[in-house]
């Protein structure tokens, strides 16, 4: 396993470096450079759902959680065309 990468649920975002739950299903803890969602902690712990968290960052303005992994060319098209990876790829607006 080297250069494998996830598909992040909550924004879409396609560069997870782990996936959000291992194979037994446990969280791994993994947070996404973009959204910051914490697997197995904002969800488990903070009680939030993926299109909770979804809605709030958006509503947030999208931030990019890690600066250093944020693409040059970031912006709200990139943002709406990774939410086309969730399950609800569409905005409550
Ligand atoms: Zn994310």
């Amino acid at each position: 396993m080297s250069k494998k990468e996830f598909i992040c649920p909550v924004c879409g975002y396609d560069r997870l470096p782990e996936p959000p739950h291992d194979e037994q299903g446990c969280p791994t803890y993994v947070i996404c450079p973009c959204c910051g969602f914490e697997f197995g902690f904002d969800d488990d712990s903070e009680g939030h759902t993926y299109s909770t968290y979804r809605q709030h960052w958006i509503d947030q303005g999208f931030p990019f959680f890690n600066a250093k992994k944020r693409p040059a060319n970031w912006n709200i098209r990139t943002m709406k065309r990774q939410l086309e990876n969730t399950e609800n790829g569409n905005l409550h607006n």
